[in-house]
């Protein structure tokens, strides 16, 4: 019988890790999650089913210690030629039984990319905040701090804002970062992140480059406070709140480099970023699949199983075709990242553009797909029981973060077509 795992995977991108630790995560998801996942709606705020779930895979199976160097006690993936391609995987199987414990798992990875990641190890930083994640008996969360209240969309145009409408301050005063600012929404927020990467201009209204600084900001330093985890649509495992930074102390060392090259490295984040949510779009899909090919093939209509319907199987096809062709697409955009002297640069605006673009054609078609199956499997589309419906409400949030579609659109048309305005 044919499953998921007939949707192709390019298998030469694929890391010697990949079968063992996508394995462990398909027996978490089956186990730990696909049974309980209803009851997380209601657990927005408490997480009471959430947590043993996180627990299990960040601590258990050690996500949490996955791209920390060896040296710092991870499993070393930052260095690994294949860390693209496994993190796709791994996204993809949590993706499958919840995009937002997927999205929780990989924004814990998401600022580290700038000091843990070849080739710009920042072996200090990582010593210093290895031991919050590698040491923990407890699952341990980061966040990456972007968006702010005026608008998110244009911080992350870093190719045409160059940071230029970020308020989150930092001065340096003698030895110490002193931050001040807003933030909104960050994944992990809402009481949960351990660890903060702030986004922040040295000089405000600056679209030098220089000015950016990446800043990181373990979450008891004085004067950080978080707000109460906000009621979304969907995605209650993941929590996002407000966070305020007032007045905030760090040491100096805490910016993950320094003048031009925090905007350079964290164009590689946004790339991770983009084709991590690939990655969940793909895990939303493969699941919807499995439930509708349930579905098609057992319910009767007019004598045969629906599927045996002309009009029904054109829609099962197209959503067939949509799941193979997003599959190879997000794998080739996370090669891209493991393989940038057969590609590009992953700090150019070219990679941007290309895993924006891949962004937002698996999440538009995550969207279609999710919507053409409730479609088709009538009320129990939007039956709680049959779980479609879920995803229907999470895998509109994909779309809607990083920037939104417009965001997408404006890097993809800057690069292809040469835009100087957007
Ligand atoms: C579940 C979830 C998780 C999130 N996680 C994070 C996180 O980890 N870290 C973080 O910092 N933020 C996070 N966000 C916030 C998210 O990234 C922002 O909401 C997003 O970037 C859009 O920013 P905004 O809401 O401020 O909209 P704005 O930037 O104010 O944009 C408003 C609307 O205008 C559109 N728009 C913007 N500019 C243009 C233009 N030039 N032309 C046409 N249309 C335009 C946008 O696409 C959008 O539709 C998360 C959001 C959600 C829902």
């Amino acid at each position: 019988m044919t499953t998921i795992d007939d949707f192709t995977r390019p298998k030469e991108f694929l890391s010697p890790l990949e079968k063992y630790i996508g394995g462990m995560i398909r027996e978490w998801a089956e186990n730990d999650v696909i049974p309980y996942r209803r009851k997380f709606n209601e657990d927005w705020k408490d997480h009471n089913w959430v947590e043993p779930a996180m627990k299990k895979l960040y601590v258990d199976i050690g996500l949490q210690k996955a791209v920390w160097p060896k040296e710092v006690g991870g499993w070393g993936l930052g260095q690994s030629d294949h860390v693209g391609t496994l993190m796709a995987r791994v996204f993809e199987e949590v993706g499958r039984a919840d995009t937002g414990i997927a999205v929780a798992s990989a924004v814990t990875f998401w600022p580290l990319i700038m000091i843990a990641l070849k080739p710009h190890i920042n072996e200090e930083l990582c010593a210093e905040f290895a031991p919050m994640f590698c040491d923990a008996d407890e699952p341990r969360f980061a966040a990456n701090a972007m968006t702010e209240p005026q608008g998110g969309s244009d911080i992350e145009n870093m190719g045409n804002m160059g940071g230029k409408t970020i308020t989150t301050t930092a001065e340096l005063d003698g030895d110490e970062w002193v931050i001040n600012g807003h933030k909104l929404w960050p994944t992990n927020t809402g009481g949960v992140a351990d660890l903060f990467g702030v986004i922040c201009t040295t000089k405000q209204g600056s679209s030098d480059e220089d000015d950016f600084a990446f800043i990181f900001v373990p979450a008891d330093t004085e004067g950080v406070t978080q707000g109460e985890p906000y009621k979304k649509a969907g995605m209650a495992a993941d929590k996002n709140s407000d966070i305020w930074f007032e007045n905030v102390r760090v040491p100096k060392k805490y910016r993950a480099w320094g003048a031009g090259d925090d905007a350079k490295y964290f164009r590689e984040v946004i790339n991770w970023g983009s084709m991590s949510s690939a990655a969940f779009c793909v895990g939303a899909m493969m699941n919807t699949y499995e439930i509708l090919k349930e579905y098609c093939s057992n319910k009767i209509f007019r004598g045969k199983p629906l599927k045996e319907n002309t009009a029904v199987a054109a829609v099962l096809s197209d959503i067939a075709k949509d799941i193979e062709i997003c599959r190879i697409a997000t794998y080739q955009s996370a090669r891209t990242l493991d393989r940038p002297e057969l590609y590009w640069d992953k700090w150019s605006h070219e990679g941007v553009a290309k895993s924006r673009a891949v962004k937002m054609h698996v999440a538009d078609k995550c969207i279609e797909v999710t919507n053409n199956a409730a479609s088709l499997m009538g009320t129990y589309g939007c039956d709680r029981d049959w779980d479609v419906e879920k995803h229907w409400r999470d895998v509109k949030m994909i779309q809607l973060w990083m920037g939104g579609k417009q965001l997408c659109q404006m890097e993809t048309a800057r690069w292809f077509y040469g835009c100087e305005t957007l």
